[in-house]
């Protein structure tokens, strides 16, 4: 009995169920294992089943991880600060928490300095006050691609967002914002939303990757 191989194929089973009712490939939905505060050796263990990316909240535990299992690869989906851009940037190979202006010219310009090319995405947040996770508004998302604009090192892979649970329209809100913005830049953007209580609701509304911890991992320490 392997519990984690047993707990993944559950979920893979069910992300394979919400593809099939809503006529979807399964191959169209990337599966983010999120692994904070999970132990290095379990992220091991994830990675022998052929999981290679893994999602990580905290810049310090993020970076010691990704030192110890220099094979794989680390995405930033919690709140960065400004201090914490470099280490971000050295151990992350993506930043999924762009939500200001000002964090988007830091990031351009360690990028040069360090001379590392990152994939960002735009957190956002519809929601305002009722959530606190950090992300822009809608009206926020301007400046910031134009702060990416001419900054060839990092490279705009799409939206992230944590809608609040229970918001039902919240995942068409975000992609018809994702429409919108793929026609406004003539290029591709990823959507990344759903988490473990949600993945059906969010597969449903067309998002490219959920972001799973518990229903992967198990509980959290
Ligand atoms: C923790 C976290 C997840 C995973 O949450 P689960 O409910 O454990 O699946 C996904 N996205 C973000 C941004 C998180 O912080």
């Amino acid at each position: 009995m392997n519990l984690l191989a047993d707990r993944v194929q559950a979920l893979q089973e069910r992300i394979r169920q919400a593809c099939e009712t809503h006529g979807r490939e399964v191959r169209s939905v990337e599966l983010l294992p999120v692994s904070k505060r999970q132990p290095s050796s379990l992220i091991r263990s994830a990675a022998e089943l052929g999981f290679r990316t893994f999602g990580e909240n905290y810049v310090q535990e993020g970076s010691t991880k990704a030192q110890e299992l220099p094979d794989l690869r680390f995405v930033l989906i919690g709140p960065l600060q400004r201090n914490k851009a470099k280490p971000a940037l050295e151990h992350f190979q993506e930043i999924m928490t762009l939500d200001r202006p000002e964090l988007a010219a830091r990031l351009a310009h360690l990028a040069e300095e360090l001379n590392l090319e990152r994939h960002v995405w735009l957190q956002v947040d519809l929601w305002g006050e009722e959530t606190k996770m950090g992300g822009c508004s809608a009206s926020g998302i301007e400046a910031i691609v134009q702060a990416l604009a001419g900054t060839p090192r990092l490279t705009l892979a799409g939206f992230m967002a944590i809608p609040p649970p229970g918001d039902a329209a919240a995942f068409g809100n975000l992609s018809r914002l994702r429409e919108e913005w793929q026609q406004r830049l003539g290029m591709a953007l990823r959507l990344s939303m759903g988490m473990s209580d949600d993945l059906e609701e969010a597969i449903a509304a067309g998002s490219d990757q959920v972001r799973i911890g518990t229903a992967f991992f198990g509980s959290r320490y």
